[in-house]
């Protein structure tokens, strides 16, 4: 399995905005990887991105990813969700308003975010109903386990309190990786 790991700062962004600490002013001098973004990870087997944080559009950006066909949460928080909107940014036609087809983002979801991925909303209400809707999104919605192509992946629920949150199992070939809500990589045999 091929992964790239777009962020790996976790909740905070390395270099802090205004911050003038040693490992602030390193990280703005040389960059990546000093320079380190909020979670997000990418599987190119499958074209999978795993949580968008507000830079994810940088981070795509910067990286190899020229395509994304599917997309999936380890929860629900808001430095793993804010940059949902790039679903919008990859897939908008101007002259129609709505989606390239080919451009569609899958949505694998764990069947328990259900409901509360309807709760990310703007002023004009649920973003997955508006994108849904506009054709950016498609939803899947599963039990345990689903199968993309070669790879089988299995969420593993994990006690958070409050929420439902998911570590998620890849497996490919006999080979597994195993990924937490922070992209942290368990298991040997992942490539990055
Ligand atoms: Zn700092």
């Amino acid at each position: 399995m091929k992964w790239t790991i777009l962020g790996s700062g976790g909740c905070m962004v390395i270099p802090k905005p205004l911050c003038r600490c040693r490992v602030c002013r390193e990280a703005r001098e040389r960059g990546v990887p000093y320079a380190r973004a909020g979670p997000a990870a990418f599987l190119h087997d499958i074209n999978l991105l795993i949580d968008t944080p507000a830079e994810i559009v940088s981070l795509l950006n910067r990286s190899s990813v020229d395509r994304v066909d599917y997309l999936t949460f380890t929860h629900l928080d808001p430095d793993h969700v804010e940059g949902l909107r790039v679903v919008e940014q990859i897939a908008l036609d101007f002259r129609t308003w709505r989606a390239y087809p080919e451009k569609q983002v899958r949505l694998l979801l764990p069947q328990q975010l259900s409901k509360d991925i309807r709760e990310i909303r703007s002023r004009y209400g649920s973003l997955i109903d508006f994108y849904r809707e506009s054709g950016f999104i498609r939803l899947t919605l599963f039990q345990d386990d689903v199968q993309i192509g070669d790879v089988r992946i299995t969420a593993i629920p994990v006690d958070r309190g409050s929420q439902p949150a998911f570590v998620y199992a890849f497996e490919k070939s006999g080979r597994r990786v195993v990924k937490d809500s922070l992209q942290h990589q368990a298991l040997p045999g992942a490539s990055r």
